[in-house]
């Protein structure tokens, strides 16, 4: 009978990347072309056994249950946290593999995997002493790009999933365009979105994604664009194409893809009240239960019941704005007046108390004592660049756009970090 024969070379890919090299200063269009090798070097008679941690499992039950003694237990627990930072361990996140020279020996060696870019390898010498050391798995970043456009009836999040772009991807892309626009009057057919955010590799294999590294969408009131970039003080934020802080102080939409279901206006029948008066909010339907997120870091001055707002939360936010969430079926807890909140910390949750039809979020925002429009206010960004970043991030964005018209021609490319 023949024997088979590997001929897993074939699966030798060969692919043609855009670099971008050195620092993300300095893009460079490279030629490179990646080979995938296979990389088990352990030794054939080794045996390993994985543990995937699950919910319940501890540390010391765990290597209890591959035989090690007590004391090898409490020494591996304090060498962990001394040298690793490892206290605990995560259920559904953490990896344990225990190695031995052979079935029946005793384990030499414990690998704790906490992500996939650390190893923590545990090994036990001759004198049976157990030493600690950290190894960082190099990770190979590419920045990839996804188009799309809005079809008719169709949502931001079902065109983003049709052009590709992973969900996780998708819900910051969100994050940050509901800065600039108001997704349920700016989304129309036709309009045309891309993105180009991380792809995490290790040894030729894609592990996670990373972050979004820029983003533009063709809103009614023009291009919304929006780019990653650090700051000589290392902090990270994002701006628009002429270095303007795209994280604004507050947010327009508290509730990601709810629906506006009242728009401010001066004048409108109240449809419980039936007379005419203004309506001094947005409303957002969601259903009963929804967490309800602060649109801005602040100081919670009010959180307290009347006939009209029902349960409802007022936060100052630094400047002049104040923030106010109607209908709370419940207040978060530890939420109470005086509590400072950052942006995105759960106040309460979406009700129908008050004066309401049903369950949904009244939102206002004030500004100097006056209300305000929530959709369409000018609102501060957090971070804006002083005059050295901004001649840097106009150098890099320039740089970046080059390398996007690339990847718009070649979308199956991508650029090398
Ligand atoms: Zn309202």
């Amino acid at each position: 009978m023949e024997k088979a024969k590997n001929i897993m070379n074939a699966n030798n890919l060969t692919r043609m990347v855009w670099a971008l090299a050195a620092l993300l200063m300095s893009i460079a269009i490279i030629l490179v072309v990646t080979r995938q090798t296979s990389s088990s070097n352990r030794d054939v008679s080794e045996c390993v056994s994985v543990v995937a941690v699950e919910s319940g499992d501890t540390l010391s039950g765990l290597l209890l249950e591959q035989g090690l003694t007590h004391n090898d237990v409490n020494v591996i627990a304090k060498v962990l946290k001394s040298d690793a930072d490892i206290a605990t361990l995560r259920a559904d996140r953490d990896r344990l593999e225990f190695v031995r020279a052979h079935d029946t020996a005793p384990v030499s060696k414990i690998v704790v995997v906490p992500s996939p870019w650390r190893q923590v390898e545990l090994t036990c010498g001759a004198d049976g002493v157990w030493n600690c050391k950290t190894v960082d798995i190099e990770r190979d970043t590419r920045a990839v790009y996804r188009s799309g456009e809005i079809l008719d009836g169709d949502s931001f999040y079902l065109a983003g999933q049709r052009a590709g772009v992973p969900a996780g991807i998708l819900v910051d892309v969100y994050d940050l365009l509901a800065f600039e626009m108001d997704f349920e009057r700016d989304v129309r057919a036709g309009q045309k979105f891309w993105v180009v955010y991380e792809e995490n590799f290790s040894e030729g294999k894609k592990i996670d994604n990373g972050r979004v590294l820029a983003v533009s969408f063709e809103a009614l009131r023009g291009e919304v664009q929006m780019y990653r970039f650090r700051k000589s003080d290392g902090t990270t934020g994002y701006y628009d194409a002429e270095g303007n802080g795209a994280i604004k102080s507050l947010k327009r939409t508290p509730i990601n893809n709810a629906k506006v279901t009242s728009s401010f206006s001066k004048k409108r029948k109240h449809p419980v009240l039936g007379f005419t008066r203004a309506h001094k909010g947005v409303d957002f339907r969601a259903s009963t239960g929804t967490p309800i997120p602060a649109a801005g870091a602040g100081r919670v001055v009010a959180r307290s019941y009347n006939r009209g707002h029902g349960n409802y939360v007022k936060i100052r936010h630094n400047g002049s704005y104040e923030t106010l969430y109607a209908h709370m079926s419940k207040f978060a807890k530890g939420v109470n007046v005086g509590t400072t909140v950052r942006q995105g910390q759960t106040i309460g949750y979406v009700g129908s108390t008050g004066i309401s039809t049903g369950p949904h979020l009244h939102y206002e925002i004030i500004k100097d004592g006056v209300h305000v429009n929530p959709m369409t206010v000018k609102l501060p960004a957090i971070s804006n660049l002083g005059k050295d970043d901004k001649k840097k991030f106009i150098e890099y964005r320039q740089k970046l756009d080059d390398g996007i018209e690339q990847l718009k021609k070649r979308p199956e490319l991508y650029i090398q970090l």
